[in-house]
């Protein structure tokens, strides 16, 4: 099975996206990795600290792990969101296989500093982990908001970006692009989309010619999403549309069957209400990738 490098240099190649989809619980990474092989497409599994918290840091990690051996597949284990090196420290400890190493809320300097700090202690301990930082506003919590942030205050430049990519020693890199964490009311409904900086990812991925990772994608415009691929960013992030289908998933199974209390029988709606949901994003992202072949 090839390392998660190999498959984001295959992706960026291709010109296509590998998804990457937050779990909180196995109904969704049955959901997930059922959409990816249906597809025969690689796919990144995300667990932020409260995720994390939630499921367990290594018995998350062991679950994945055994869904790549037992079926030789491409799926992989981010560390979404790590707010702190003993948290980053402890993933990589359990095999995640990337850490978002995720300080955009300091100060530039301070950010670049610890980061930089947090890049030598993780590859010290895991030379083959994959470490990503973060710079500019793109919001929090994967959550319906009521209100849209301003965006515009905090989008990343191409210069921080080049002094960031060069100072840190990171990976990959969490630009903010017009992107934002949630989804507001009105993208639930389907009346608005977010609309990405296509020519700013292009000049960022110039600059830096790092990975790219766009977080906070759910609700986003897809031609938006399929120019911002061509522009350079080669893993998506998608978290709120995935909860919004794990809930309506669950809402809908049990206004269906309200006597039942067999687990087994009440979740298979959710798996398949998230699994639509991801197949939908995957087909997108990967649109043009030749499929490879199957596995062994
Ligand atoms: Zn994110």
């Amino acid at each position: 099975m090839e390392p998660l490098r190999k498959t984001l240099e295959d992706a960026n190649r291709g010109a296509v996206a590998i998804g990457h989809f937050n779990i909180s619980d196995l109904a969704t990474l049955k959901a997930v990795f059922e959409a990816a092989r249906d597809l025969n497409v690689p796919v990144i599994v995300g667990a932020s600290e409260g995720e994390r918290q939630f499921m367990g840091v290594r018995q998350v990690a062991a679950i994945v792990r055994s869904l790549r051996e037992e079926h030789d597949y491409p799926i992989f284990l981010n560390a979404d969101h790590t707010h702190s090196l003993p948290s980053a420290l402890e993933a990589a400890k359990a095999g995640f296989d990337w850490i978002v190493f995720d300080l955009s809320t300091l100060p530039f300097e301070e950010n670049v500093r610890q980061t930089k700090t947090a890049v030598e202690a993780l590859k010290a301990l895991r030379p083959d982990i994959l470490v990503e930082g973060e710079i500019g506003d793109i919001g929090s919590g994967s959550e319906i908001h009521d209100t849209a942030p301003d965006l515009q205050r905090g989008l990343t430049t191409p210069t921080e970006a080049k002094q960031f990519v060069q100072e840190t020693g990171v990976d990959t890199l969490a630009p903010a692009v017009g992107n934002m964490h949630g989804m507001l009311k009105s993208m639930v409904a389907g009346e608005t989309r977010k609309r990405l900086d296509i020519e700013r990812i292009r000049a960022i991925k110039a600059a830096t010619q790092i990975f790219m990772t766009l977080h906070g994608a759910s609700g986003t415009d897809d031609d938006d999403l399929r120019q911002a691929i061509g522009a350079g960013i080669t893993v998506i992030h998608i978290n709120t549309e995935v909860r919004l289908a794990w809930r309506r998933g669950l809402d809908a199974a049990l206004a269906k069957q309200p006597a039942e209390i067999v687990p087994y029988k009440l979740l298979p709606p959710v798996v398949d209400s998230v699994k639509h949901t991801v197949a939908a994003r995957l087909v997108l992202f990967s649109t043009g990738r030749r499929a490879r072949p199957a596995a062994r």
